[in-house]
């Protein structure tokens, strides 16, 4: 950690050896328990964090709840100026956030960087929308009156995010939800907390330095029940959540109880199709990237190749060949392709699913292991694994968040690979590797993919901020970022203004007194 500058990163970034992990903005305080973040990089105890307890929430929901009065009154576009000021400082901070990332989580430093990137287009998306929160004006059918349609702010939105984005998830939420005029409450996940304060440090000084309120971004800390502080309460009329099916499940019908709204944004379980007429260099390097990249942590992560039986053979054997090349170490070593899995529970899963692909009928045709000795210390650190498998499987059906490729054989048309590819609970990502305009666009068509991103010629794996980014089915149909996703953060209202003396009822109906 030492060579590659962690510890100016985290000076640079205001992360300290103990912190508070309850922050309204300047005010940082929490006397919950304390938790402890090792990077899975080396093992080492990078520093720690206090838990918020219900009570240190009560006082963040109190400045929240107050900051949100004075920020809505803001005109959208100054809170984009804000926004803008925001983006400057993500700029300047890039590396040293982009190495807390990499350290914390365990994506490459180019991803950490990546990450950091996306959290600046999104500002700079957000600072354009805050003069285009646009409703529309239609003709009302009675004489002398003007209907229109308006959006106001919600109020508190609650953030809870996943360890695998811990910061771009994040901004892809406070960037929109601020320029709409909410306060933002965040909890990241408990395996990536510094990332959380390390955010929250920036938001807080682009507020002081506008005199703005505290509490226009306020950090919880903690696990599940910190969480369930949010979800249970009415306060917060938006969750935004991103996380695991088995999460999202619980967080939907506990917001639903109380009739908030909630954003979902669950796990994928994404295939590539690869037919006849795929170009195989391109996609070669679709599925290598996005079945090891983030060592297979990314909701987006390639799980499936749906290979036609006539260019099985070929596809297989390019793929092996790439997987050879594979470099696995220290992610903030640019040498390397794949860095370590988050913790050793998730270690654990992935040696699951590879003894449960075998169990069902499986070949593994490259076998995965954990790596042991110097540089793997801290237990976190897998091969990218390959089998040979059928959709029908239990474990092909469940998202493994690890580098394991399902491949897939398919024979006949198209749609038997379409049929495979949306025969699975999740609809996150999907891809078609094909020259056939035929294909690509049946593909794309109301009998093609059933997911919320369907690319042609492009892999499963990320996405840019410009597009709504969610998925269909168990993936939980949220929408965040580009196009209109904005709307989510805000409330419609419809007005209708009677400028005569008469008062005309709608419908032609008569009411004389
Ligand atoms: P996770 O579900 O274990 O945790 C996610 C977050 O939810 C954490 O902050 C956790 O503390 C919180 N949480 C868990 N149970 C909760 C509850 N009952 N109430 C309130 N909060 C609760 O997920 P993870 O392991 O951190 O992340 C990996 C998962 O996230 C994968 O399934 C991945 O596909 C998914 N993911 C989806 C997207 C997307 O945009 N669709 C993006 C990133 C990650």
């Amino acid at each position: 950690a030492q060579e590659f500058g962690i510890q100016e990163a985290l000076k640079k970034l205001g992360v300290e050896a103990i912190n508070n992990g309850t922050s309204t903005g300047s005010d940082n305080f929490s006397s919950g328990e304390e938790l402890s973040s090792f990077s899975p990089v080396d093992g080492v105890l990078i520093a720690k964090v206090r838990t918020t307890t219900k009570k240190d929430y009560e006082k963040v929901m109190d400045a929240a709840t107050n900051a949100f009065k004075i920020w809505r009154t803001k005109p959208a576009p100054q809170r984009g100026e804000i926004v803008r000021q925001f983006g400057d400082k993500l700029r300047e901070l890039k590396e040293p956030l982009g190495k807390l990332v990499s350290y914390e989580m365990g994506k490459s430093y180019q991803e950490g960087l990546g990450e950091v990137q996306e959290m600046i287009d999104i500002c700079d998306f957000a600072v354009g929308l805050s003069r285009q929160l646009h409703g529309l004006t239609m003709h009302s059918e009675r004489p002398g009156h003007r209907m229109y349609e308006q959006y106001h702010p919600l109020g508190v939105v609650g953030i809870i995010s996943a360890f695998n984005f811990p910061v771009a998830v994040w901004a892809w939420n406070t960037a929109l939800a601020w320029i709409s005029g909410d306060v933002c409450v965040w909890k990241p996940s408990e395996k990536t907390p510094l990332c959380g304060i390390a955010c929250q440090n920036i938001a807080a000084t682009v507020f002081k330095e506008n005199n703005l309120p505290e509490g226009i971004s306020c950090l919880i800390n903690g696990d599940y029940k910190v969480g369930e502080f949010m979800t249970h309460d009415k306060r917060v009329p938006l969750i935004s959540a991103t996380g695991s099916i088995r999460m999202g499940k619980i967080v939907a019908q506990a917001v639903a109880a109380r009739l908030g709204k909630s954003l979902l944004e669950l796990g994928g379980n994404n295939a590539i199709i690869v037919t006849p007429d795929a170009d195989i260099k391109m996609t070669v390097i679709g599925a290598v990237f996005g079945a090891v990249g983030t060592a297979g942590q990314r909701c987006t992560s390639t799980r499936r190749l749906i290979i036609h039986e006539s260019i099985y053979d070929k596809v297989k054997d390019a793929v092996v060949t790439a997987y050879k090349q594979l470099r696995i170490g220290n992610p903030l070593d640019q040498k390397n392709h794949v860095g370590p899995l988050i913790d050793t529970d998730a270690v654990k899963m992935y040696q699951q699913a590879l003894k449960k692909v075998v169990e069902e009928g499986g070949k593994l045709i490259v076998e995965g292991g954990v790596l042991k000795g110097e540089g793997y210390e801290s237990g976190c650190y897998v091969k990218p694994a390959i089998a040979e498998a059928n959709n029908k499987y239990e474990i092909v059906q469940h998202e493994t968040f690890a580098p394991v490729l399902y491949l897939l054989k398919y024979s006949g048309d198209v749609e038997n690979a379409i049929a495979i590819q949306n025969g699975v609970v999740q609809g996150l990502s999907s891809a078609i590797m094909t020259n056939n305009l035929r294909e690509a666009e049946r593909f794309l068509s109301v009998q093609g993919s059933d997911c919320g991103i369907a690319n042609v010629n492009i892999g499963t794996s990320g996405a840019e901020i410009g597009g709504a980014f969610g998925g269909e089915k168990e993936t939980g149909g949220g929408r965040e970022s580009g196009s209109d996703a904005w709307k989510i953060y805000m409330r419609r209202q419809t007005n209708t203004i009677n400028y005569t003396t008469e008062l005309p009822l709608a419908q032609g109906i008569k009411f004389d007194l």
